[in-house]
């Protein structure tokens, strides 16, 4: 039997962090089954599906790689293949068209809270079939089975065992004409051939309804995994609170793809104690048998520590082409020296993701850093700075061959001179040179930069600070 998943989301948000993580576990299961993966927009909600929803949900698989063989297939492409089968319902009785009133609805829905029933459709408009009804719009519903049980084996869950006398006739057409989700699933499920469904625990509810209409159309029933909810910190939904639920942030804020699949891959999944997974690792390893069962949590801290640990562990090559969207978006020119090799192997230790990484850098390629008063209040607190930097600036310029030996010596020779320590003249050196407190190796970055930047940055604060008071 070829495996064949699918993703099937509505495009009515963007892709959240439980939608990734559905679309990698249907991914992963199907490429290491060597079977298909098939990405469906379920779009029949009309009213709230955008194309914008669309364009970000497919943004987010291809930012992770997650690629599908076969779509994206657009539901209200197929809208005549749902109505098709639906006409051969109501035809065969196995659904029926309910006329009834929004008023109607409410008030049996409140006469049977009342009294303790469970709000149901009271299949009013099977029997009474009125006259003259042809105007007027009616929804179909499905004739659910009144007696016996759908059971069904959850992949996550275990044997699940629902009474049919607890389902509705649900609606399975809208008035528009357009099918609802829990039927055009089910049609394109059955088409498509669908063996194995992968989805987020609140559907669990829909599923005995959607085994009872592929029973109804004596079709084979996929395998079911229903993969347990993501929470936040506080244990509740995942909200905007503390950090986002939309992928293409996590794009856009310097997160490796790859750690990020990592991380969400364990939200919900594990194999023995193992953190870290290269893609072919995951793709050997999946299974249906280490579902986690409990929810989990997702913990931003994590997700930083395993994407500074990707950053940490990956060839110079690598970071570049990651880190490559970032450079451009400050519009770094980095054709010129020092090459970017050299700068991301002296700076991708230091950082948890590329934005930061090419925030820490840019100095190096910017011709001008900025300084904001605090900085430069803060420079003016060393004792002689402007003498010295004078001095440093003479000295720099007359060094012919611009190496870090000569450049080192020059600085240790100022900080004998003027009597300094460590601090006193590395850290007036480093906020001049690269504007922050924080730097590699100060007489090695001056070294790389060379020295038209070196003097030019040394004497833009000589003019700030001869012009400050
Ligand atoms: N369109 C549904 C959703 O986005 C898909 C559920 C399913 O996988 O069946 O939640
Ligand atoms: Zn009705």
């Amino acid at each position: 039997m070829k495996i064949i998943t699918r993703f099937a989301p509505s495009p009515t948000g963007y892709l959240h962090i439980g939608g990734a993580r559905t679309a990698l576990y249907s991914w992963l299961f199907s490429r290491s089954n060597k079977g298909l993966f098939i990405l469906r927009i379920e779009d029949t909600d009309i009213n709230r599906s955008n194309t914008k929803s669309v364009k970000s949900i497919i943004e987010g698989l291809k930012w992770l790689k997650i690629d599908w063989d076969i779509g994206p297939i657009f539901q209200t492409n197929n809208l005549y293949k749902y109505k098709k089968i639906i006409n051969k319902m109501l035809n065969d009785g196995s659904a029926y068209k309910c006329y009834c009133s929004k008023n109607r609805l409410n008030l049996l829905r409140k006469y049977q809270i009342k009294n303790n029933i469970k709000p149901r459709y009271d299949k009013f408009c099977i029997n009474f079939i009125k006259k003259n009804l042809n105007k007027k719009k009616y929804v179909i519903r499905f004739l659910n089975p009144k007696n016996g049980y759908v059971i069904f084996n959850d992949k996550v869950r275990g044997l699940i065992k629902v009474n049919n006398k607890e389902l509705d006739d649900f609606i399975i057409c809208r008035k528009n004409g357009i099918p609802t989700y829990n039927f055009s699933s089910v049609i394109d499920d059955l088409d498509m051939n669908i063996t194995h469904i992968i989805r987020g625990e609140e559907h669990i509810n829909n599923t005995p309804k959607q085994i009872n209409i592929f029973k109804s159309l004596n079709s084979k029933i996929p395998k079911y995994a229903h993969v347990s909810t993501i929470l936040g910190n506080d244990r509740k939904k995942l909200s905007k609170r503390y950090f986002s639920n939309n992928i293409n942030e996590y794009k856009h804020n310097g997160y490796i793809p790859e750690a990020f699949i990592n991380y969400i891959l364990k939200l919900g999944w594990s194999y023995k104690n193992k953190e870290i997974f290269t893609i072919s690792e995951m793709k050997k390893y999946f299974n249906f048998k280490n579902f986690i069962k409990s929810s989990s949590i997702f913990d931003i801290k994590k997700l930083n520590w395993i994407n500074q640990y990707y950053i940490n562990n990956m060839s110079i090559k690598k970071i570049k082409l990651n880190v490559l969207p970032y450079i451009k978006k400050n519009k770094l020119i980095i054709n010129k020296k020092p090459k970017i090799e050299i700068i991301i192997k002296l700076f991708s230790k230091r950082c948890k993701n590329l934005i930061e990484m090419v925030d820490f850098f840019k100095y190096i390629y910017n011709k001008n850093i900025l300084f904001n008063y605090k900085i430069i209040k803060k420079i003016l607190n060393f004792k002689n700075i402007y003498k010295i930097l004078i001095i440093i600036y003479n000295k720099f310029n007359k060094i012919k061959f611009w190496t870090y030996k000569n450049i080192n010596n020059i600085i240790f020779e100022i900080k004998k001179e003027f009597n300094l320590n460590m601090y006193n003249i590395y850290m007036p050196l480093r906020i001049i040179i690269t504007g922050k407190k924080i730097s590699p190796n100060i007489n090695n970055i001056i070294y790389i930069i060379k020295k038209n930047k070196t003097l030019y940055r040394i004497n833009k604060l000589i003019n700030i600070l001869l012009n400050f008071n």
